[in-house]
Formats: structure tokens, sequence, C-alpha cells
């Protein structure tokens, strides 16, 4: 029997790339705006590339491309018919492609963006969309399953709830915006205390915010719970003014309309691979096993954060050698002619 998820992370840092449908956006697969995995159906071969690409790179999971597949979403763009083929074509996709390389499989619910605390059949609703999503990805054999984005905390113990009766392991994290509190005012220790004490195999932070404000929290998490503590920033350069890659503003070019880069207008405040390798020792430090990037992330900062904590995916073949670059480099077959104009490039 392969080890599971617990005994991997028992043994030491488990990589996953997350952002899939950021990834996809940008390579032209999928729209900016709802952010539905139409991309499933209708271009297969680019999200199957994209797993290779990420597994290459050196994520160890393989996740169901079916982060805002549910119920909810597909209502806003007019395919809720397609709801279930959606989820088991991604979940298909994603179990062939860790089987041939094997990778673990997970599968992936998310936030819905219908719960509302003050609305007790919005609870009912999501917990709904939940069970039909968890119960295909059950069918499917997943080895654990994500829950992921969470803002309100509340919703991801519905969520958590849900895969625990369907006896996974849960890996769940929760999204925090600018405030350092859930949506319903929780601290993250508390909704991290309150979702391990509810079964949670593996808590903490993904998406929305960068390296840099989400490490001060992380601290805070690994401190107070015993499981497993799970890592996956947005490669962006979010600082304590701007927290959250939403609120991030470009002072290199502001016309992009509403004048906020995020979604689409990121690129010039993206993280570089040193700083998410930097943010991976630092993680790693902290005992932070479950490691990854969320919505921006490429391939080269999965190498790059796999590289950091001591694993050699098979990408690293081509980890860059400056040594024999024509100006820069040291090498002796190199001409001294262009290595003395070097500073002059
Ligand atoms: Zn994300």
């Amino acid at each position: 029997m392969p080890k599971n998820l617990l005994e991997r992370l028992a043994d030491g840092p488990v990589i996953c790339a997350e952002g899939y449908v950021f990834e996809l956006e940008r390579r032209g697969y999928l729209q900016a705006g709802a952010f539905v995995p139409e991309v499933v159906l209708e271009h297969p071969e680019a999200l199957i590339q994209l797993h290779r690409d990420f597994v290459h790179a050196g994520s160890d999971i393989v996740e169901a491309c079916t982060y805002y597949a549910h119920r909810e979403k597909l209502k806003i763009i007019g395919r809720e018919g397609d709801l279930e083929r959606i989820n088991k074509a991604a979940l298909q996709i994603a179990k062939q492609f860790a089987a041939d390389t094997g990778t673990m499989l997970a599968g992936d619910i998310c936030n819905t963006n219908a719960y509302d605390p003050k609305d007790p059949a919005s609870h009912k609703a999501v917990r709904a969309m939940f069970e039909e999503q968890v119960q295909w990805a059950v069918d499917a054999g997943v080895d654990f399953i994500v829950g992921e984005t969470f803002s309100y905390a509340a919703e991801a113990l519905i969520a958590l709830d849900v895969i625990k009766k369907a006896k996974k392991i849960a890996v769940m994290t929760l999204a925090m915006h600018q405030a350092d509190v859930t949506r319903e005012n929780w601290t993250v220790t508390d909704s991290c205390k309150k979702l391990e004490q509810a079964g949670a195999d593996v808590v903490g932070l993904n998406c929305i915010r960068g390296p840099k404000t989400m490490m001060p929290l992380l601290k805070e998490i690994r401190a107070a719970v015993k499981v497993p503590v799970a890592a996956l920033p947005v490669p962006y350069r979010t600082s304590p003014k701007e927290p959250s890659f939403q609120s991030l503003t470009d002072p290199g070019w502001t016309g992009v309309p509403g004048s906020k880069p995020f979604p689409i207008a990121l690129e010039p405040l993206t993280c570089n691979r040193f700083e998410i390798a930097e943010f991976g020792k630092q993680a790693l430090a902290m005992n932070i096993r479950y490691l990854g990037v969320c919505c921006g992330a490429g391939p080269h900062h999965i190498r790059a954060l796999a590289e950091s904590v001591g694993k050699k995916p098979p990408a690293s073949r081509y980890s860059a050698d400056m040594s024999k670059h024509a100006f820069l480099g040291t090498d002796k077959q190199l001409k001294k002619v262009n290595q003395e104009y070097a500073k002059q490039l």
C-alpha cells in the first residue's frame, strides 16, 4: 500500500500546486470573472498539460480541477446542467494523471459564495452542494479531499463535516482577506482549533495573501494546533498596507479598470522564484509541511518551492546554471571579450 497523505507528512514536506484556474486563464482556456473550470469539458488537453507541468515541477499531488465547479457558480454561468459532467470529468482526468505519475489524487471543494451566516437556509444549501461534490470525489477514489479558500470558518466547518462523514482525510484551508480575522470575526487560531477539534487532518491557509502577509498568521496557527499545517500563499508581493492580492495597487501602471490589478494585471507584482523559495524554507523551519502556491503560481514557483525544502523534481534537470552564460558565465570555454563586456549589457 502506498503511504497516505498523513504518513507522507510525517516523513517530510509535501508539495501541492494550486491556482489552476488562474493559470488556465493566463493560458487562454478559462474566463476571468466567473473563474469556472469549463476547460474540463472544452479543453481537457490544456488541463492535462497543466497537471503535467506542475507534477514535472514538483507537485506531489494532483488536485481535481473542481474549484468553483459547484452548483452556485455553474448556475451563474447558465451551466448547472453540466455540473455532474464537469466534476466527473475533472476527477477522471486527475485520477488518470495521478496514476500515471504515482502522485496523490485529491478531490477539491471550496467557498460557495452562497453561504450567509444569518441565513440558515443557505447553510443547508451549501451542505447539499458539498455533499454532491464529495460523493463524486469518493466515487472516483480520491486519496483525500481539500476544502479550500473559505473566508467564513463556519462554512469550512460544514465542508469538513461532509468530508469526514464520507470518511476521507480532510485538508482544510482558510482564505484571509485584509483583516486578520475570518468574515465572522474569528481569529485564525480559533478557527483552526475549531477545525482541528471537528476532525480536520490538516489545517492552514491558502490563497488571497502573499508570502509576507501570510507568514505571521501561519506562526500563530502552528503554535495553536497539533495537526499538520498547510500553507499555500499567492505568489504576489502583498504588504501590511495591502495584505491581500485583491487590495494590491501597481505604482508602475494605474490604467487598469477599477485601478486594481486584481485579477488580470498582477504580473508586475509577482514574486520571483527566490522569494517563493525563501517562503518554503521559513515555513519548513516552523515545521509547516503541506506547502504549495495558489493563484498566480507558475511551474517555476513550484519547482523553487520543492527545491527549497530539499526535493529534486524532474524539472530540476533544467534549473538555472549561469556559469555557462555567454557574458555572465565563468566557464573556461567562454570568450573573454564577452565576459569583459558583461557590465555593459
Ligand atoms: Zn488561489
